[in-house]
């Protein structure tokens, strides 16, 4: 064999000795025109019928449809090397071995034929359910009415979604003369989906494509597909970010005085001249930074929509930073301070389910929050609400574990505090539970000290004595029923997080909704 043929044999044995330990999903985002840094994966495929048969292999077709994205919201670009694109425009991923951010060419719109990164959770696959502009199968029936009726929406404008309170059924919301009308969409054995039996359709989209000719039944015609909200947050500020945690402090400008906590200032500020961000400024001396490093290495695996992601940090000289998404209503306290008088029972009902639901998440993680307070969730657009400053306690709890217990009044957030907590300093998942009870007064409130009439101290005597706060003015019944869910004495009668969530998000359901035909709900 010359020299030539034992390469090329090599290479092609070298090729389906990689191919082995790819996973079937990455192929198609592997296959690339290979102009790009090196990133380990094989390009082009390598399997063949005769495994003895070492010649080079001609290209397989390449499955242009499954390589195509469409965009699902807009993105500006953040870096020079990620590309800027707007929603509907489409996308060739060429690369997805980084994660939760893709290299891909634009093949259409402002950055059409340029290369870059994108955030993969931005785009669907083209012709897919998910690149649906109507397709929304996250949201709850909640969401979907708040989505709706919001502004810019048209009558007739929908979506469709999961189903809440049947698994794997989906429900159309339409607006309709300013209120929200839910259908369920069934299907038949054969995969057909209806609204009516009378009429059935091979796939959503030509259920959606008829209803949006002829009414046909409905409240209305079809009209435009739901406005969508908010882009959801990417993961990290950038491509290569997510893993390089400590990023460059002269990337970050502090622009505006946003508040201020015990442990130092809070600004908003802008990355690398193109993203806002929050940053937060640590008082030198508050933390050890390899103490705090480590804990923020837990926090950065914790994502959830309802909690305040973490970005990035500076801990290379003080002040530390903490760079966090930003909110643009700020805290929840002075949120429910201010604007106290706008807000409706549901919308304060469903803020505690948002907080009840990022605390599930934790629950899950078998995480502790340790200071839960409507000071330490941050609201965004549309009530938004997520909760924020998970992790930092525990570094802080950690570290300043004398001045805790040394100030005990002045640092412990005593009227949050489950007894156990500050009498054994046992804080667990349940000792946030109660917290969340002490949250669910400052909603029912609009913002209002727990136990006003009491002093921290007053308030350590009189609970292992049984005491309670009252159920407060115009506060629901069943409201008041979980607050002192929360406050049971023993920590494993008080719900889960799990419990409070659904009995919050259920609240509705149950208030809402009634059956006036066949199919709407
Ligand atoms: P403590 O230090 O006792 O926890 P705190 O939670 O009020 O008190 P910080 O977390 O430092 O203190 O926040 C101070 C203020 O800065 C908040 O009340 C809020 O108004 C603002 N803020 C904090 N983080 C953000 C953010 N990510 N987006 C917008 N505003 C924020």
């Amino acid at each position: 064999m010359d020299c030539e043929a034992i390469q090329s044999s090599f290479s092609a044995c070298w090729q389906r000795f990689l191919a082995c330990f790819k996973k079937p999903s990455e192929d198609k985002g592997q296959r690339r025109r290979g102009d790009r840094p090196e990133t380990g994966a094989v390009s082009g495929p390598v399997e063949s019928a005769n495994p003895n048969d070492l010649r080079p292999l001609p290209p397989l077709p390449v499955e242009k449809a499954a390589d195509h994205y469409t965009a699902l919201y807009d993105y500006s670009a953040r870096t020079e090397e990620d590309l800027s694109f707007n929603t509907g425009d489409t996308l060739e991923v060429l690369d997805k071995s980084n994660g939760d951010w893709w290299y891909a060419e634009a093949l259409t719109g402002i950055s059409a034929s340029k290369r870059g990164y994108i955030p993969a959770n931005y785009v669907a696959p083209v012709e897919s359910i998910d690149a649906e502009p109507w397709y929304f199968p996250e949201t709850k029936r909640l969401d979907a009415e708040k989505m709706l009726l919001a502004g810019g929406n048209q009558q007739g404008a929908f979506l469709v979604r999961n189903c809440e309170s049947q698994k794997g059924e989906l429900s159309l919301s339409v607006l309709d003369s300013g209120r929200v009308k839910h259908y369920k969409l069934k299907k038949l054995d054969n995969g057909h989906y209806f609204v009516s039996r009378t009429r059935t359709f091979q796939t959503l989209k030509e259920l959606v494509g008829h209803y949006s000719r002829h009414s046909d039944g409905l409240c209305v015609r079809l009209g435009e597909p739901c406005k969508k909200m908010e882009a959801p947050q990417t993961h990290g500020l950038s491509y290569n970010t997510v893993d390089q945690w400590e990023i460059d402090r002269k990337s970050i400008k502090l622009l505006k005085k946003l508040g201020a906590g015990q442990f130092g200032e809070v600004f908003e500020g802008i990355w690398n001249e193109t993203t806002a961000v929050a940053v937060k400024t640590l008082k030198p001396g508050t933390m050890d930074p390899d103490d705090f490093l480590r804990e923020a290495q837990i926090m950065k695996r914790l994502r959830h929509p309802k909690l305040i992601q973490l970005y990035a940090v500076c801990t290379m000289e003080e002040p530390i930073y903490i760079i966090t998404e930003l909110m643009k209503n700020g805290s929840l306290l002075d949120y429910l301070r201010k604007e106290g008088s706008t807000l409706r029972i549901s919308d304060q009902i469903e803020m505690a389910a948002q907080v009840a639901s990022g605390m599930a998440y934790l629950e899950l993680q078998n995480y502790i929050h340790r200071d839960l307070a409507a000071r330490n969730v941050l609201v965004g657009e549309n009530n938004i609400c997520k909760v924020a400053d998970f992790g930092l306690a525990r570094v802080f709890m950690k570290e300043n574990e004398n001045v805790y217990e040394a100030k005990e009044g002045a640092k412990l957030p005593v009227k949050w505090t489950a007894p156990e907590a500050i009498n054994q300093n046992k804080f667990t998942i349940k000792s946030d539970v109660w917290s969340f009870g002490i949250l669910l007064y400052e909603i029912m409130t609009f913002g209002q000290m727990p136990y006003p009439a009491l002093t921290n101290y007053q308030v350590v005597q009189k609970i292992p004595q049984g005491y309670r706060m009252s159920c407060p003015p115009g506060c629901p019944k069943v409201m008041y029923e979980i607050m002192i869910d929360c406050w049971k004495e023993n920590e494993q009668d008080r719900p889960t997080f799990e419990t409070l969530q659904w009995k919050l998000e259920d609240y509705f359901d149950l208030d809402v909704t009634s059956y006036d035909d066949a199919n709407r709900y």
